[in-house]
């Protein structure tokens, strides 16, 4: 029964203190504890009361007397710093693991609210000076203090209901219902100021709001303008394709109409050198058959020339 509680508590405990917490204030502690009673709780680190207590447990400091207490929080940092060092004694692999027996023990010491110690601190400090008369008089377990804070410490610090219109003011939890009822005419002011501001800016919104929609529309139509122009584009592309083709078939045709001109024209010349040639031939045959005649006329002639000749030789002959 009695261990079913501490666990419960310490559940407790657990979600009322985050893990990030600081080890706690030795001075404030021992408001309601003796120096005996936390002198083996000691961070070592710190040198205050660790919070969420982690024991060092490296082999290398097996002899050392004193128990070797971190608080969690604490440790986290130094490893950041140092990874893998042990704030004991330079070496590596440091070896720790969580003391839950001392962590319950020390949330299980008393405490008194740790805002009330603040503000006697300063008081101590700032002596005959201070103004404040609010304490809180709070008296718990550490457990409880992270609760108290937030819902019933009366020194916990709040901001006016009015900041969103200007209200500045910050003042103790318990005392902020006498700000609000002596600063009323302050308080409807700064609404109606705000709420001045608020009117003049509306117009102005809407001057902006109808800019933003004429120029949302130009935006469409310049949208819709860049669609056709790349439309028109694509189409004088395919133009300039067309042409290129035409004119590469021009090219052609021309080339083989100068082809067939040429032939037309060797064909012309081919004829008219048939006619030539029949022309010279037929008058080079009759010139040929003129030469014949001439020639068969005079051979016929010598010939009959010949023949008397030998008549006329061989009388010569004869009389000799
Ligand atoms: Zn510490
Ligand atoms: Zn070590
Ligand atoms: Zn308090
Ligand atoms: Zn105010």
């Amino acid at each position: 029964m009695e261990e079913e509680k501490s666990k419960c508590s310490m559940k407790m405990a657990l979600k009322s203190i985050p893990q990030q917490h600081s080890c706690f204030e030795k001075k404030w502690i021992l408001q309601l504890n003796q120096q005996e009673d936390i002198n083996d709780f000691i961070c070592l680190i710190c040198k205050q009361v660790a919070n969420s207590p982690m024991e060092i447990d490296c082999p290398q400091h097996k002899d050392m007397d004193e128990s070797l207490i971190v608080g969690e929080n604490c440790l986290k940092q130094f490893l950041s710093q140092k990874p893998n060092s042990c704030p004991v004694k330079h070496h590596d692999n440091c070896l720790y693991s969580q003391n839950w027996l001392m962590k319950r023990y020390i949330n299980e010491l008393d405490a008194i609210c740790p805002r009330q110690f603040e503000q006697e601190q300063q008081q101590g400090y700032e002596e005959g000076k201070t103004t404040r008369f609010v304490s809180c008089n709070f008296k718990g377990k550490v457990k409880h203090i992270d609760y108290h804070l937030e819902n019933s410490c009366c020194l916990q610090m709040v901001k006016c209901w009015f900041e969103p219109f200007g209200c500045n003011h910050l003042c103790l939890k318990s005392t902020i219902h006498d700000h609000l009822t002596s600063n009323m005419k302050l308080h409807f002011d700064l609404v109606i100021k705000s709420f001045d501001t608020l009117q003049q800016t509306i117009p102005q919104y809407q001057k902006l709001n109808l800019e933003n929609e004429k120029l949302k529309m130009e935006l469409q139509l310049k949208g819709k303008k860049d669609e056709e122009i790349a439309d028109l584009k694509q189409q004088l592309e395919q133009y300039q394709k067309n042409n290129l083709q035409l004119n590469f078939a021009h090219k052609t045709t021309l080339a083989e109409m100068e082809k067939l001109k040429k032939d037309n024209e060797i064909q012309k010349i081919k004829q008219k050198m048939q006619v030539n040639l029949n022309s010279s031939m037929n008058s080079k045959e009759e010139e040929i058959q003129i030469i014949i005649h001439h020639w068969i006329r005079t051979f016929n002639i010598k010939l009959g020339w010949i023949k008397d000749f030998d008549k006329i030789v061989v009388n010569y002959v004869s009389l000799f």
